[in-house]
């Protein structure tokens, strides 16, 4: 204990005190009489500056500074599903009825997870087994969607001396294990510090898609399961839209979602709507499967600088599971104006437009800990985590840090476009812009899954909508007249693409989801119709009017909306009236 550690000064939310030999960098410490929590980011002898992650007004120089000794870590156990958080992993519902208010939060301490809340614990292990880090102790039925694995922490090993199934509090032994150093008392509930990463066996290769039911992304730029993406896009553009549709839908099994809002309330609509949110496969609460992290402006800046290491590390324990795991985080953009004020306090030197010349690397190690991954323990299983981040670019311009850094390390690129979105194109996701550089690591499972051709057709489709954009630029200095019979059967296809496929109405209970197989029979359909068109269009004093009036047309515009089950029957038909109609022209 080091009693004389004492405030020097408070700058927002950094103080900084003297006094503090004793401390570790990354130790927690409770800051001033109302022992606010704070964490030691700097050490320079017996100087430490301190980030607070409470309001900081009304403290002052004298008071003192009390040492934990502990580094700042999230609690693990049965009872984090279901949760909202702040952003060091307080429940949102019990600092509010705490405090009365969700503005006077300060200095109030309340447990990450339950304490008197009880559950199942069957034990799978047996005394006598020998286990080390990440060996499955026993279940947890912690929702009716996610069953809970008590592991052996990370870096113990040793031979197990008890164990007992029963109803137990997350405090309570579950097992003892005898190590080189003693015997070890395990509980459900673990600790683990947010900055370093759970260690793994070891990542694999990413080679299965994070389906996402939405068609431009899974059948153009699709993501892999365990890795990284980032939506970049302007105000407005889709971002809280497409983050929450991929948290719906997305095939992961757990979700985290870190709220990071641009404004108060918006977070609080997020806040609000999540917890009615129906997971599609079961019809239950998705909350069930879902932990949010939620900051909210008004929240000090520190908070938001930790939150993303909160979220993931909840995400990673449940990878290490077995599961996968898809983290949402929106927006990245508030995480790194976080990380810049806070440098500014420390009066670190600026790097590009003010930010701190560390952003690219804490950029890339809070994305390096997605992958898909060889889970320590004994059965060999894997687990995944997806990390899609938003940014939310000043005026929409990529060109900035943020945006730049992310690129830089997100292997996906989904670019919101205002544009696309003035005009009501939705997901207003740049078919031009956008890339994935999972596409090669993915095309073997596609065409094994769903479909020899689909990698094919994805290359065409692609090579369709570049050439419309260059004769587009023809049409517009001489019109439509001036292209071959061929490049209006290409705009008119791309057109197709644009509206029929690439449109989808994330509201629209029907359409918001396309299955991977009703992706690729409308995507085969229109480019049937090309295929079919293109031998016609050649043909002399061809009318392309009536290519255009066609009413199989109008059946594959509506066709996304025709049910799951009655997919293929669907396109059968859509396929016969194409060549059927074509021909009789
Ligand atoms: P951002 O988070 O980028 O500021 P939002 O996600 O809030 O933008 O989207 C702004 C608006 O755009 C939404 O309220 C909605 O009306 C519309 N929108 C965005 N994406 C879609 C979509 N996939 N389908 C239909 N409408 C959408």
């Amino acid at each position: 204990m080091s009693k004389d550690a004492i405030i020097t000064k408070v700058a927002g939310p950094l103080v900084v005190a003297k006094g503090m030999s004793n401390a570790k960098m990354f130790e927690v410490v409770k800051v001033s009489k109302e022992k606010l929590i704070g964490e030691v980011i700097e050490l320079h002898g017996e100087e430490a500056s301190i980030q607070v992650y409470e309001e900081t007004s009304g403290i002052g120089p004298g008071e003192p500074v009390e040492l934990t000794g502990l580094t700042l870590s999230v609690e693990l156990a049965p009872g984090l599903l279901t949760s909202i958080y702040d952003g060091i992993q307080r429940p949102l519902e019990l600092i509010e009825k705490e405090a009365g208010s969700p503005f006077m939060t300060r200095g109030i301490e309340v447990p990450g997870i339950s304490r008197s809340a009880k559950w199942d614990f069957t034990a799978t292990a047996k005394v006598g087994d020998q286990v080390s880090g990440g060996d499955i102790l026993g279940t947890v039925p912690e929702t009716t969607l996610i069953e809970h694995k008590v592991m052996v922490p990370p870096n113990m090993s040793g031979v197990i001396t008890e164990i007992k199934s029963g109803n137990f509090v997350i405090e309570d032994t579950v097992a003892v294990i005898k190590t080189a150093d003693g015997e070890e008392k395990i509980a459900m509930l673990q600790k683990w510090p947010i900055r370093i990463p759970r260690p793994t066996k070891g990542k694999l290769m990413p080679n299965q898609p994070l389906v996402t039911g939405m068609r431009v992304l899974d059948t153009l730029f699709p993501v892999a399961q365990g890795g990284a993406g980032a939506i970049p896009g302007p105000f407005g553009a889709g971002k809280t839209v497409t983050q929450q549709s991929l948290a719906k839908y997305c095939n992961a099994q757990v979700i985290v979602y870190i709220g990071c809002g641009e404004r108060g309330n918006e977070m609080t609509e997020v806040l609000t709507e999540f917890p009615h949110l129906k997971d599609p496969s079961s019809g239950e609460p998705l909350m069930k499967r879902t932990i949010m992290i939620a900051n909210t402006s008004n929240m000090p800046v520190a908070a938001r600088e930790a939150s993303v290491y909160t979220g993931i590390t909840i995400a990673e324990y449940y990878r290490d599971m077995g599961y996968d795991v898809a983290l949402m985080a929106d927006s990245t953009s508030r995480w790194a104006e976080a990380m810049r004020e806070m440098s500014g306090r420390l009066e670190e030197m600026p790097g590009e437009e003010g930010y701190p010349a560390y952003l690219g690397s804490r950029t890339a190690g809070f994305y390096e800990r997605a992958g898909i991954v060889e889970c320590l323990g004994n059965d060999s299983r894997k687990g995944s985590l997806s990390v899609i981040g938003a940014v939310s670019p000043p005026g929409g311009d990529f060109s900035e840090p943020v945006t730049q850094n992310t690129l830089r390390v997100t292997k996906v690129f989904w670019a919101l476009d205002a544009k696309l979105a003035y005009k009501r194109h939705f997901p207003a996701i740049n078919w031009l812009q956008s890339y994935t550089l999972y596409a090669d690591n993915l095309e073997g499972w596609f065409a094994k899954e769903i479909a020899e051709d689909f990698p094919e057709n994805r290359r065409l489709t692609q090579k369709i909508l570049q050439d419309e954009s260059k004769l587009e630029e023809i049409v517009r200095l001489v019109g439509m007249d001036a292209l071959s019979p061929k490049e209006q059967l290409t705009m008119e296809t791309a057109r197709m693409i644009r509206e029929d496929f690439l449109f989808q109405n994330g509201f629209d209970p029907v359409d918001a989801y396309s299955s991977l197989n009703k992706q690729y029979r409308l995507l085969k359909s229109i480019l049937t119709f090309m295929d079919v068109a293109e031998s016609k269009v050649v043909e002399e004093d061809f009318d392309f009017k009536k290519l255009q009036s066609l009413p199989v047309k109008e059946d594959i515009a509506q066709s996304s909306f025709c049910a799951e089950e009655d997919v293929d029957a669907t396109f059968d038909k859509i396929d016969e009236a194409i060549r059927s109609q074509i021909s009789a022209l």
